[in-house]
């Protein structure tokens, strides 16, 4: 049942402890060919931060074995920035004051048909949760976007196995579902109104969409919400634990951390240093080779470059995080501060120079 990987990741976050690991854990764990639970937490502990370089080597082999030298490439458009939630990180939160907006289906196709243009194959349409982007609206979006794209990704609000399963049948091929921070306490005081503080649905959702049919469900926690090693422990474990029981299912994880947003009142969260953001990325890796591991525009051109290939292997181009802005001027303001506003052609032309091969969906390498 959907609950019983809820109670899995809860009972390993319970005896979570990364503090007990010591060098010679780390070694020996790096010297195993495949990684159980307990050497995911070794390799997540505070003492592993060490052998960044060692992960690093070993991560960028398993990268290649499983990628070769590939980098997927795709870009989010967000469609609408109503929201009911008062996530205390977000820029859309209900209680910011920001120029709020929808596209309409004649700007949605205008915005794809921009897109399209770049090269790009693989699109992930973005909403908040308001009345006004009811499923009708997403899946008219989404057979929009069938059109002129082969992948075609949700990163909506939770909803039922029949809705994915509406979805899907509109062209939606993978589900994003963040949980944000794990910890059930933290999380609930990071979302104090709105459908999005009851914590189990949102943890289920991965589940449903699955059983709705989408091929790909991906995770995430936006590290400095809660204690950071805890957070990717279990994001970890939730998506291991679902290709355990869905092994058809293809799982991807994104590494995000908290980032400034307009109007931001209140300081809020732990620091995650680059090198800690790092750490977490290569125990992922090593822990699922075969898992799609994102790094989105929060973090700057710099790291991107430098994580690319060594446990990377998909990221975010061209990208723009307020209502539209490929075709016409934003319609609403921006989610969150990007730092690397690089073009899809910049973004091509760093992977040439670097040895990869930028691929713009499953099957076509350009
Ligand atoms: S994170 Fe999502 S649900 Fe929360 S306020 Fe932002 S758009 Fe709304």
């Amino acid at each position: 049942m959907e609950s019983n990987i809820l109670n899995k990741v809860q009972t390993d976050l319970r005896n979570f402890n990364p503090d007990v690991y010591t060098k010679i854990d780390v070694e020996n764990t790096l010297l195993k060919e495949s990684l159980d639970i307990d050497d995911f937490a070794t390799l997540l502990s505070p003492v592993a931060e060490d052998f960044i370089e060692e992960m690093a080597y070993r991560s960028k082999i398993e990268t290649s074995n499983q990628f070769g030298n590939s980098i997927s490439l795709f870009t989010p458009l967000y469609i609408s920035n109503y929201c009911e939630n008062s996530c205390i990180y977000c820029g859309f939160n209900l209680q910011n004051k920001i120029q709020r907006g929808s596209l309409s289906f004649e700007e949605i196709e205008e915005e794809l048909i921009a897109i399209s243009k770049t090269g790009l194959q693989d699109i992930l349409l973005l909403t908040g949760e308001s009345k006004s982007t009811s499923l009708e609206y997403i899946g008219g979006a989404v057979k929009l976007a069938s059109k002129y794209f082969n992948l075609i990704g949700l990163e909506i609000y939770p909803v039922d196995v029949e809705d994915y399963k509406f979805l899907h049948f509109c062209g939606a091929d993978y589900v994003c579902t963040y949980q944000e921070t794990y910890n059930k306490d933290q999380y609930l005081k990071c979302h104090l109104n709105g459908p999005k503080s009851n914590y189990e649905y949102r943890f289920n959702s991965q589940e449903r969409a699955i059983k709705g049919g989408v091929r790909k469900v991906a995770f995430g926690s936006l590290f400095g919400l809660g204690d950071f090693r805890a957070d990717a422990f279990a994001t970890g474990l939730h998506g291991h634990y679902i290709q355990q029981k869905y092994p058809q299912s293809e799982i991807s994880f994104s590494f995000l951390r908290l980032r400034p947003f307009i109007h931001q009142n209140l300081k809020y969260g732990t620091d995650v240093s680059e090198r800690q953001l790092l750490q977490l990325i290569l125990a992922q890796r090593l822990f699922t080779p075969f898992a799609d591991i994102t790094i989105s525009t929060r973090e700057d051109s710099q790291f991107r470059d430098g994580v690319v290939g060594i446990g990377v292997n998909r990221m975010s181009a061209g990208v723009s995080v307020g209502v539209g802005g490929y075709a016409e001027d934003l319609k609403g303001d921006e989610q969150f501060e990007i730092q690397d506003t690089r073009s899809v052609k910049e973004i091509k032309n760093f992977l040439y120079k670097k040895g990869f091969q930028p691929v713009f969906n499953n099957y076509i390498y350009l």
